[in-house]
């Protein structure tokens, strides 16, 4: 199973998450969902440590962490938000 799920229909195209992922770890594409938006996608699932934070930022519910990875993330930069 994937560590995070986008629910590309869902997003705004914001790129909070990609702003705030404390490993630039996510990246707008260069497609467009259906409302014209581009979305996020992952750089590099290996390096992602599912801290969550993308999770956390997305005012659109766009984005799923596997709830079985979420909370295992030992990254110092966001250790707090756990
Ligand atoms: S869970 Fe954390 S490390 Fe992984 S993509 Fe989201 S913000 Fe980045
Ligand atoms: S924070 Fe949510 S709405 Fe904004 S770009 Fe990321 S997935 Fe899309």
């Amino acid at each position: 199973m994937a560590k995070i799920r986008f629910d590309t229909h869902r997003c705004k195209g914001c790129g909070l998450c990609v702003l705030f992922c404390p490993t630039q770890n996510l990246r707008m594409s260069s497609d467009l969902n259906a409302q014209g938006q581009p979305y996020p996608e992952m750089v590099d699932e290996g390096t992602c440590t599912t801290c969550g934070l993308c999770f956390r930022m997305c005012p659109d519910a766009a984005i799923e962490v596997n709830p079985e990875e979420l909370g295992k993330c030992q990254n110092v930069k966001c250790k707090k938000q756990n």
